[in-house]
């Protein structure tokens, strides 16, 4: 909303002029009233109304279905007018009683007024045998469904001549999102009001002529009216065609833009070394590399040598062994007299990282200490919360280049931080840095440094095309052999014998030298209840049951009997970051052996000896956060058991998402079901935040093809006409519909 907010303000300062119809704000084309009506729903020019469009279309010929009316509802129902009297009522007022059908049932219309007079319209428009549309919220009176002093129009009135009418009541009714201020059709003479009297020129047209013609696509001006003022189903599927097809093209061809002037800066070539770092390294490498990994770090190296910034994002499924080809990638850098900049979204990860990266080098990390390798480096570990000394030689380090790897969280974007002569950045679990971050990084060398950027939840390809479009993509689906893999099951958190017997596995495995993770949603019960609460249908009704909370588990679990002489360790986001890396240090240790835990554990933890998961409230996630919880165990040889706890019943919608967890363990397919689940903004949470607002319906999910086409074109487009010159028309639509949303999604990595 900050972006939007920003642009209504400009429209509103004194100076701001422009002739261009669409930038009229609307508080000048329609009455006061309804232009704060109108604001209420987020639209402040002509053009933003214009772009309002249907959410959907009812048919002329049918009548809204009247049973399946509710008390309370707010409705517009399309019905005929049976028939309509006036009478007085005891308290000397004035009744107008109408009734309205759908063929079957009837629904009772009820206006009061003082005076006969006031009630003059409506006994004039509801005239037996004329449609129209009601709006109003419906209520019931001694027995029959009503909808008191409703909003309505009488479909084809208002036109001049008794033919026009005619025909107009056999188009198809458009419905609009509305508010109780202002009601659909309120919106849709508006909309037909200010639409007529523009011409072609008034309305710019972002798509080429040549893209139009390619599809047949009508121009926006055209388009606009099919959506609108529809005469057949046909047209405002033609209409609504085109304008998902223009989202779709817009957006494309700014990552284009962004991609082709990425391409074009220069870059510093990291080549392979032979008997580097990196041929030393793969020497000792305790295992082999899966296929995948051997394919994509050829891709990588390919890239790293070449004299322009490589911007890759990898996307790998929990487990794929991601850690191990960014290595790699790092190393070729390092070989090449460059340094490489880890990048975590938190320190529990960077302080992983960095012990995980200290002990797959070995001594060739330790260049300059006693025992390390005779070509070696160092790796420096960056965190906001470490020791003075800690940070003042890992400060030095960076800058005078003895570290060819820094890892680090947003500290190493702070000004202190200085590199010798950055060469790559690998961004781990990208969803959490944004624009700033990579622009601070960039600035820290000479030239732009390669880009690497690795996901740690699969993304469906349409996704990775809309939200990451302006990076290639690698995948990396194959995890390494010799795992066990992770059993997934449910457990119905009201069942008391369900939970002793959760502990008690907990123990068996504990007992046999496993570790385990149990998740809550939340820190502590004494959190706002607003968020913390769950509605949970009760016989007396919705009654609200707390969330789970760490500390409370953690409490409860230290006197469970089956978990008797267990040490149970808590982890969260609120503690200092020391007791973070102690707690996990002492869960991998096995002096902590079950660690209750919020989901700062969703991302990256890496120990092996993890075998249980167990998250509480399950229900309360998404299944691409649970497939990332469940990828944290059974990652070494031991199988890993996943324990989905709820109070969800059997059959029912969260259960039924659950279920698809149990049943499927392939990440891209669980990341495409929760995108069908679920609001699509929902699922990429930050990330697409911003997306939502230029994206009206497009839909990542259902519209590949039409993302892929408008990438393709728009790529064509940038390669004759890099800065896109030719079309202003379309870099304005750029700019308005983008602004404010590039840092929040565009921007992302
Ligand atoms: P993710 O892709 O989820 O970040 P990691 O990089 O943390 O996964 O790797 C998970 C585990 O698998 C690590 O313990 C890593 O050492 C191990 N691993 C990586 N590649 C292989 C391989 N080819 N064979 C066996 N184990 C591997
Ligand atoms: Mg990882």
């Amino acid at each position: 909303m900050a972006g939007g907010g920003g642009l209504s303000v400009a429209t509103t300062v004194p100076a701001f002029r422009s002739d261009a119809p669409l930038d009229r704000p609307l508080a000048r084309a329609v009455s006061a009233g309804q232009a704060r009506a109108l604001a209420g729903l987020g639209l402040h020019t002509v053009g933003d109304l214009l772009r309002h469009y249907p959410r959907r279309y009812a048919a002329p010929g049918t009548l809204t279905d009247l049973a399946g009316l509710l008390d309370g509802e707010h409705v517009t129902v399309v019905a005929e007018v049976v028939q309509a009297t006036m009478r007085p009522t005891r308290d000397g007022k004035t009744l107008l009683e109408a009734q309205v059908t759908d063929g079957v049932g009837l629904l009772r219309l009820g206006f009061f007024a003082k005076h006969r007079g006031a009630l003059r319209y409506q006994e004039h428009a509801l005239v037996p045998g004329r449609r129209g549309l009601f709006t109003g919220v419906v209520s019931s009176y001694r027995g029959t469904r009503q909808l008191m002093h409703p909003q309505f129009t009488i479909v084809g009135a208002g036109s001049e001549d008794e033919e026009r009418a005619r025909a107009e009541s056999t188009w198809p009714i458009p419905l609009y999102p509305a508010s109780k201020s202002i009601a659909s059709w309120q919106i849709r003479d508006g909309v037909r009001h200010l639409l007529e009297p523009l011409g072609e020129d008034d309305v710019p047209d972002p798509l080429p002529a040549a893209v139009r013609a390619t599809y047949h696509l009508p121009t926006l001006r055209e388009a606009l009216e099919l959506a609108h003022v529809p005469r057949t189903d046909t047209d405002w599927k033609r209409g609504l065609d085109r304008l998902r097809y223009e989202e779709a093209f817009v957006l494309q061809a700014e990552l284009a833009r962004r991609r082709a002037r990425v391409a074009d800066q220069a870059a510093v070539r990291r080549p392979p070394v032979t008997g580097g770092l990196l041929d030393r390294f793969d020497a000792r490498l305790p295992f082999v590399l899966t296929a995948g990994q051997r394919e994509v770090g050829a891709e990588l190296a390919e890239e790293l040598a070449r004299p322009h910034p490589m911007q890759r994002l990898l996307q790998g499924e929990v487990g794929s062994g991601k850690t191990v080809v960014a290595l790699r990638a790092m190393l070729q850098v390092v070989d090449a007299g460059g340094q490489a900049a880890l990048l975590a979204p938190t320190e529990v990860l960077a302080a992983q990282h960095a012990r995980t990266l200290h002990a797959l080098l070995g001594d060739l990390a330790e260049a300059g200490f006693l025992g390390g390798a005779e070509q070696a480096t160092r790796v420096a570990l960056l965190t906001g919360s470490q020791p003075a000394a800690a940070r003042r030689q890992a400060l030095a380090d960076a800058a005078g280049g003895r570290a060819g790897i820094v890892v680090g969280t947003h500290a190493l974007l702070s000004a202190t931080v200085q590199f010798a002569e950055l060469g790559l950045v690998v961004v781990d679990e990208q969803h959490r840095f944004g624009v700033e971050q990579r622009d601070a990084l960039r600035a820290k060398a000479g030239t732009t440094p390669h880009l690497l950027v690795m996901t740690a939840t699969p993304i469906p390809r349409t996704v990775a095309m809309t939200v990451f479009g302006d990076l290639e993509t690698s995948v990396l689906r194959e995890i390494p052999a010799g795992r066990s893999g992770v059993r997934t099951f449910m457990a119905d958190a009201g069942r008391p014998a369900y939970m002793a017997r959760t502990w008690a596995l907990v123990r068996e495995h504990v007992d046999g030298g496993g570790r385990a993770f149990v998740v809550c949603p939340r820190i502590s019960s004494d959190d706002d209840a607003g968020d913390g609460m769950d509605l949970l249908a009760d016989d007396d009704g919705p009654v609200r049951r707390p969330l789970r909370a760490v500390l409370d588990v953690a409490e409860e679990l230290a006197d469970r009997p089956e978990l008797a002489g267990v040490q149970v360790g808590v982890l969260h986001g609120r503690m200092a970051s020391d007791d973070k890396d102690r707690a996990l240090a002492e869960f991998a240790a096995g002096a902590l052996p079950v660690l209750v835990c919020t989901t700062v554990i969703e991302v990256g933890v890496d120990v092996p000896a993890a075998t249980v998961m167990v998250v509480l409230d399950a229900d309360r996630f998404g299944l691409s956060q649970l497939h990332q919880l469940r990828g944290r165990v059974g990652r070494g040889a031991a199988p890993g058991v996943c324990l989905l706890v709820s109070r969800a019943e059997e059959g029912s919608a969260a259960w039924t998402r659950l279920q698809t967890l149990v049943e499927t363990s392939d990440g891209f397919a669980l990341a495409a079901a929760d995108l069908e689940l679920r609001r699509e903004g929902d699922v990429l949470g930050a990330a697409q935040s911003g997306v939502g607002s230029s994206l009206r319906l497009l839909r990542v999910t259902r519209d590949a093809d039409v993302i892929d086409r408008a990438r393709a074109d728009a790529t064509a487009l940038v390669a004759q006409d890099p800065e896109l010159t030719g079309w202003p028309a379309l870099v304005a639509a750029i700019e308005d519909r983008l602004a404010g949303e590039r840092e929040e999604f565009l921007d992302r990595v």
